[in-house]
This record gives structure tokens, C-alpha cells and sequence, in this order.
């Protein structure tokens, strides 16, 4: 394994993984902690996705920590640490109690912080994070219900999360490229300076950086910088350039799309799909039990399954969904749904569904946590940052597990068609 990676969160995994296939690297993708045998094949990167962004910093340490001990048993030869391109984080952490606890374990003294993501939006300048024309604390992110983010300066950021001096690399030097961006790391280091936010505009810069890092143990950044990182690898002659690493093969069964998400660009591909004559149903929380949507749903779809793909969805208009929240509260129709959801794709990959696409961050993890996936190879991207993948236990079973507002309006046809 060339490179270990620990992700703060899943569609942030998933998404860091795409960015890998993208510039050549076979990804395999681990659901939460992985037991010491689990099984990743020949593959030159694995991406561990936790879910340790809004936990307590003490327990995201501990298991970035445990994820970074499974990683070196593997013989990862460079650790990335993935966070949001927003930086999600608060003034206890986790981005930089997790970045120094990773590092001491490393044995290293120096390594950056490199949110940019140029091609969402994601740039920063002077240290100062923006997003699209905004800067990170005037774009929405203020208002964030877990972790506002009210502060731009991400050196000062970081330097309240980790407790010590923080550099920065900025825009002059990196526009300069790679060896003048290494030897900005020497000034640093030699002051004793052990984490650096770097500035960063577009992907040059980021390709730029990636060369600079490549004798870091340990980088940490959004998903851009790591496309930076592959071509080091490529250049030490331990990675194929140009190689085809995003074909999953080819799986024989039948294909349904499952829509949890109410977001705007989901309710659009629904109705795109419905449009183009696929077979669709729609769950009603409000009128029947749990028990009843299962069979109700499951019942329809049986005698339907063959060569189209179906369409099961929740997807409803915001009037609806504060409708159905008023009566059943919040919370319960959530996970009301969510459970219907897991549920309907456990019985429909047991009745031969073997290309199932999930829309919906908080659907797709509870339908993966149900369907016992631990394991996924990651293939093409249909999109940016939704990637096809294929399950490496249990039956082989095709997945795309899409968070609410990712995709263009035909996304749920595309798909399949992408696997054609
Ligand atoms: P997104 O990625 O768009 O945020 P999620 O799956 O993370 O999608 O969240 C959508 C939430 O809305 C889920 O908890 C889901 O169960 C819930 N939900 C889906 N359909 C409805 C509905 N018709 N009424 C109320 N809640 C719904």
C-alpha cells in the first residue's frame, strides 16, 4: 500500500477515494474501523472512513489513532489525513488534536493543512479560507449547527486547536512551484514550526504542492491536495501512470435506485427519472407503519425487477417533509424512513439486486450499515466525487451512494449507463 488515508466522514471518504481512482491509483474504501484481517486485495491506496468530525477530540484521536496502527501494519508508506474542504472543526478540535496526535505517532516534526478544493470553490489566500466569492465565515458556515465556523483565518484556527505556533505557506511561494513550497517547509521546520496552513488558488498549485510533500510521513488536507500525491509515487517508479484503475468488471443482477434525500438536486433527479418512463414508487411515512412501507414497496418491486432500473423514493417538497416531521416529530420520521430504506435494499440485494444507487448521506450510511458492507473497491466517478464501487465481501454487489445535493439532473440514469 502506497497510501493510507483516514477520512473525518463518509461521503468525505468516498469523495477523497474518487480523487485517487481519478489520477490513477486502485482505492479500496473501509467502513469504519477495519478488524485486523480484513481483507483489501492488491490495491495502492485504502481509504478508512470513521465518523470522528463531530465526536469528542479525545475519541477522534483514539480511533484516527487505532486507523493509523491498522494502516502501518499494512505498511502504508505516507498517511493523509482527510478533513472537510470547509475545515469542520471547533476550538477543541478534531482537525488539529487528530493532525498532532498522528504526527507524534509518526515519529515526524513537520507536516500542512490544505483544505482547498479549487474546482468546488474551496480556495485559500493568505491563510484565509474562502468559499466561491465569500470568505469561510460570511459563506453560510457562521451558522453551521455543529461547528460554525466564524473565524477565516485558519492559522488562527488551527493554532486554537492545536495549542502552538502554526506557519503558513502562502500564495507567492506556491505560485513558485514545488521546490520553492520545500523550501519553505525547511524555513518552518527549522523554527520549529510543526503545522503549516499552505495557500492554495487552483489545481497547479495543488499539483505543485503534492510534489513538495512528497518525503512527508504525513500530509493532511480536503480532498484537492491529495491529487497532488499520486504522481510521486509515479515518479519513484511504484505506480503505473496512466494505468486503467477504475473498472469494477461487470456484475450480472438487477438495478434500483433507493431515494432517501430531500435535497433540491435529488427531488430534480427524481423527477427526471420519472419523467423518462422508469417504474417508480413513492413511500408515504404518514400512512402506514414501518412493517407496511417495507412489504408495500418490496411487494411492488418484485414482479418489476428485469432489465430497467427502478425507482423507490421518500423524496418529497420541504412543505411535505415539515408536514410529515410536524405529525411524526423530527427525529422519529427520519429514522423512520431511513430504517424502511435499509430494510427495502436488504430484501431487494436478497431477491438478486445487484446495482443498487442510494441518494442521501444519512440513507446511504444506514443502508450500507444494514447491508453489512465493509469493503469497496471504488470505480469510475459518475459525477464529481460519486464514484461507483463494488462491495469485496459478501456477494458482489454494486454500489453508489450519493449525499443529497451531488449530481446533475440525469445522475440516476447516467449511472447505469455508465456501467453499460
Ligand atoms: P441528504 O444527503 O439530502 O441530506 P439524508 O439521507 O442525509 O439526505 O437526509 C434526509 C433525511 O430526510 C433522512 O433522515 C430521511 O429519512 C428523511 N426523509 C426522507 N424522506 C422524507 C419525508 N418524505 N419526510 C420526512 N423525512 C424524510
Amino acid at each position: 500500500m502506497l497510501l493510507g488515508c483516514i477520512a473525518d466522514d463518509f461521503t468525505g471518504a468516498t469523495d477523497l477515494a474518487s480523487m485517487l481512482v481519478e489520477h490513477g491509483m486502485r482505492t479500496v474504501l473501509l467502513v469504519g474501523l477495519p478488524e485486523r484481517q480484513m481483507p483489501v486485495g492488491d490495491t495502492d491506496a485504502v481509504v478508512i472512513a470513521l465518523k470522528s468530525r463531530n465526536i469528542p477530540a479525545s475519541e477522534a484521536v483514539k480511533q484516527s489513532c487505532a486507523a493509523l496502527e491498522w494502516l502501518i501494519s499494512k505498511g502504508a508508506a505516507q498517511i493523509f489525513f482527510k478533513y472537510c474542504s470547509t475545515f469542520d472543526s471547533t476550538d477543541e478540535g478534531n482537525i488539529g488534536p487528530v493532525a498532532r496526535a498522528l504526527l507524534e505517532r509518526l515519529g515526524e516534526n513537520f507536516t500542512i493543512a490544505c483544505p482547498a478544493l479549487p474546482v468546488n470553490g474551496r480556495t485559500v489566500y493568505r491563510g484565509h479560507l474562502f468559499v466561491g466569492d465569500a470568505l469561510l465565515s460570511e459563506s453560510g458556515m457562521e451558522k453551521h449547527p455543529l461547528n460554525p465556523m466564524t473565524d477565516s483565518n485558519l492559522v488562527r484556527v488551527l493554532e486554537r486547536q492545536v495549542h502552538e505556533k502554526v506557519g503558513l505557506v502562502p500564495y507567492e511561494v506556491v505560485e513558485q512551484g514545488c521546490e520553492a513550497i520545500g523550501r519553505r517547509f525547511a524555513t518552518l521546520r527549522a523554527q520549529g514550526i510543526r503545522f503549516a496552513i499552505v495557500d492554495a488558488l487552483c489545481d497547479r498549485h495543488l499539483y505543485a504542492i503534492g510534489a513538495a510533500c512528497a518525503e512527508l510521513k504525513l500530509v493532511t488536507g480536503g480532498s484537492g491536495v491529495a491529487i497532488g500525491l499520486p504522481s510521486n509515487f509515479v515518479r519513484r517508479g511504484l505506480l503505473k501512470p496512466d494505468c486503467q484503475v477504475n473498472s469494477l468488471g461487470a456484475v450480472e443482477g438487477f438495478s434500483v435506485v433507493l431515494a432517501g434525500s430531500c435535497s433540491r438536486a435529488t427531488l430534480a433527479q427524481v423527477d427526471y427519472m420519472r419523467r423518462r418512463g422508469f417504474d417508480s414508487f413513492r413511500l408515504e411515512p404518514l400512512k402506514s407503519s414501518e412493517d407496511e412501507l417495507c412489504d408495500a414497496a418490496v411487494r411492488w418491486a418484485l414482479p418489476r425487477l428485469g432489465d430497467k432500473p427502478l425507482l423507490i423514493y421518500s423524496s418529497a417538497q420541504p412543505e411535505e417533509v415539515a408536514g410529515v416531521q410536524a405529525y411524526l416529530g423530527r427525529e422519529r420520521a427520519s429514522r423512520l424512513i431511513e430504517r424502511v430504506m435499509a430494510r427495502i435494499a436488504c430484501k431487494l440485494v436478497d431477491s438478486g439486486v445487484r446495482r443498487l444507487l442510494v441518494a442521501g448521506g444519512e440513507t446511504a450510511g444506514t443502508v450500507v450499515q444494514a447491508l453489512n458492507v465493509r469493503a469497496l473497491q471504488i470505480g469510475r466517478a459518475i459525477d464529481p466525487g460519486v464514484p461507483w464501487t463494488k462491495s469485496l465481501v459478501g456477494p458482489p454487489l454494486f454500489l453508489a451512494l450519493k449525499s443529497g445535493n451531488f449530481g446533475s439532473e440525469d445522475f440516476f440514469v447516467k449511472a447505469f449507463e455508465v456501467l453499460k
